[in-house]
């Protein structure tokens, strides 16, 4: 049996430094981002103390704004119904909002299957 071939492991192999960077990557720019972050809510909280009001907020990805534009037809274009999701574009019943989409890393609307997990649906 020859397996010569198939046991050369002491090197990584180049997709295997690639995959590295990539972890070093992320693990930087989340590092970048929690720093960021954190004097952000450093400056929100100063704000609040000042007697200013604002919230940091991930804005809603552009999908979010497509699926608007559809979940819109009929209601009266300045005029968003109770309860309607930012992130969702569209409100469900019973209504959620933002902080529902707290658990998910990246934000971005609900589908089908996560509504009904939730015992949602959608409100035309
Ligand atoms: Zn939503």
């Amino acid at each position: 049996m020859d397996f010569e071939d198939f046991t050369v492991a002491e090197k990584p192999t180049t997709l295997q430094q690639l995959k590295k960077l990539d972890e070093e990557r992320t693990k930087l720019l989340q590092g970048a981002k929690a720093d960021a972050l954190a004097r952000a809510e450093e400056a929100i909280n100063e704000l609040t103390v000042l007697g200013f009001d604002y919230e940091l907020v991930e804005p809603a990805r552009a999908t979010a704004r497509k699926s608007r534009t559809i979940a819109r037809k009929g209601s009266a274009p300045d005029h968003h119904p109770r309860g309607m999701c930012p992130i969702c574009g569209c409100a469900t019943n019973p209504p959620h909002d933002k902080r529902s989409h707290k658990s998910q890393t990246k934000k971005k609307p609900f589908t089908d299957a996560e509504l009904a997990a939730k015992g949602m649906k959608l409100a035309a």
